[in-house]
């Protein structure tokens, strides 16, 4: 079993142990559907069910290459986690020694994000090296788990990684897809698939218009947490081992106004009082850490992450039971802070995520299915979509820098018609653990779009899109592969 560095061991593993209370009924109790005649809204090559980074790549991708497209997102924004979830930190770019994996799709939002001076990273010739200025602004940002490593020679380095401002993120993705021609249904909750045989055909939604269908020659999910799977004539998985970092919820808020040099004037000088005020602030429920942003136009504001252990992600019970409690700590952390914390007098909660932060749920057993065994793997496979850095493994990831993934791991057995491109790809817990990231997911995407583009192209089925061309597609975007 893959263990996680123990930095972030640290900062993750909260597991909460209440009891949720369930209110459902103890007898099983069935009612049969009466069968109802739906509008078919639209007749098209692709749907991508999720607007989030894998959706978001998968339908920009699937258009450019020629698909007509559909993006269905139940929020009124795109981005998924990334915006929504205020979890606007899209790490690993390059591995341990600077050399860039992910670029593509990923790249471009944030060079676009970064042309309207809402992205930051670290300077190109400084990743992978242990530049004493950058070490020092990340450590002290509390930003340590998403650019700092320790290298072979024992030296502490940059990685590359990059934070984006997710209101102009929500803007660009919103305009990528627009250029790209892809049509965009917002507030349209995705409820099941259209299934005929082994063939997916499109998929049956909910508005403010009703129930209505589309139909498509292949959809791709890209809900994250792979809603259409429990509809289908598929294996999924969702083992979680208790206390790791999929094994959570989070609730992340942001405080503005925060006097910052008021506060590190008063930590250093009354270490103390300052531990006190801490352990106060824990007493009475709150949270006294929290990291600094790193954006360029937030000074003063500070981002929590308060993460809740749950094996339950999918759960509406649950689900409501962490976002209720989660909100309370958020605010009860928050008004004691004002109250008791140096340089947080005239501070205020800015804003919480609007999508409560799931890192598991269901995933598919697909054509290949990615284990703990594929970590240290130093060969690609021979359809391999998406190399990514091993930055978070601890001592392993010291001596091997990247791992591969195949596209197999988007195609679910036995099934037509339907790719996963989210946190729901094939792999099994140890392999999530480190690889269902924003930049991941939409390194899924940008294969699943070109891969759909192609089989429409060509009427070919899902599994038989040829490896070269769609590596061709995915080198043209600018993906980065092995040769
Ligand atoms: C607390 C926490 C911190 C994290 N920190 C980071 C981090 O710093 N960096 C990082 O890279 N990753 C981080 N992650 C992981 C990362 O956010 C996710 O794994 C990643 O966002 C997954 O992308 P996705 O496209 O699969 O899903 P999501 O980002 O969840 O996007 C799914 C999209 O689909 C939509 N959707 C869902 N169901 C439906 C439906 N039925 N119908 C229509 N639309 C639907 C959602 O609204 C959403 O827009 C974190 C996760 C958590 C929980």
């Amino acid at each position: 079993m893959a263990v996680y560095g123990k930095h972030v061991v640290a900062q993750y593993d909260m597991p909460h142990d209440a009891e949720i209370v369930r209110h459902g009924l103890t007898e099983k109790k069935t009612l049969a559907e009466a069968a109802r005649e739906i509008p078919v809204i639209r007749e098209v090559d692709v749907v991508v069910v999720g607007g989030g980074p894998g959706g978001c790549a998968a339908a920009v991708t699937a258009a450019r290459n020629g698909a007509k497209t559909v993006l269905l997102e139940r929020y009124g924004h795109l981005g998924g986690m990334a915006t929504g979830g205020l979890v606007n930190i899209i790490p690993n770019l390059a591995d341990i020694e600077g050399k860039q994996w992910i670029g593509g799709f990923c790249q471009e939002v944030i060079d676009r994000c970064a042309a309207r001076g809402a992205a930051t990273y670290p300077k190109k010739e400084n990743w992978g090296k242990p530049d004493p200025k950058d070490v020092e602004r990340y450590a002290e940002a509390a930003m340590a788990h998403f650019y700092l490593r320790q290298n072979a020679k024992d030296e502490r380095i940059v990685l590359y990684s990059a934070v984006i401002d997710p209101e102009v993120a929500k803007d660009e993705l919103n305009i990528m897809v627009e250029e790209a021609g892809a049509e965009l249904l917002l507030h349209t909750w995705v409820v099941a698939p259209i299934v005929e045989g082994d063939t997916v055909r499109g998929v049956i939604v909910e508005n403010k218009a009703g129930r209505q269908a589309l139909l498509a020659k292949v959809v791709i999910d890209s809900t994250g947490d792979g809603d259409l799977l429990m509809n289908l004539p598929v294996e999924t998985i969702d083992y979680m081992r208790p206390g790791s970092r999929i094994a959570q919820f989070g609730f992340i808020h942001w405080i503005c106004n925060v006097d910052l040099e008021k506060y590190d004037a008063f930590r250093k000088a009354e270490p103390q009082r300052f531990a006190e005020i801490n352990r106060e602030i824990m007493a009475g429920g709150g949270s006294p850490f929290f990291s600094r942003s790193v954006l360029d136009n937030q000074t003063g504001v500070v981002w929590v992450f308060n993460l809740i252990g749950s094996l339950h992600q999918t759960e509406p019970e649950e689900m409501t039971y962490i976002d209720r409690t989660a909100r309370h700590k958020a605010v009860v952390g928050w008004e004691l802070l004002k109250k008791l914390m140096p340089g947080f007098e005239n501070s205020m909660i800015m804003l919480s995520c609007p999508q409560l932060g799931t890192s598991g749920g269901r995933r598919v057993v697909g054509e290949y299915y990615l284990t703990e065994e594929d970590l240290d793997r130093t060969e690609p496979f021979e359809d391999t979509i998406a190399v990514f850095a091993d930055n978070d493994r601890g001592d392993a990831s010291v001596t091997h820098t990247h791992v591969f993934v195949p596209y197999r791991a988007l195609l679910p057995k036995n099934l037509e018609g339907f790719l996963v491109a989210c946190r729901a790809f094939s792999a099994d817990h140890e392999f999530s653990e480190f690889f269902n990231l924003i930049p991941h997911c939409m390194c899924f995407g940008q294969a699943a779009g070109a891969a759909a583009a192609i089989a429409v192209k060509k009427g070919l089925r899902l599994r038989d899109v040829p490896y070269a061309e769609l590596k061709e597609l995915l080198l043209k975007g600018g993906a980065i592969l092995p040769d």
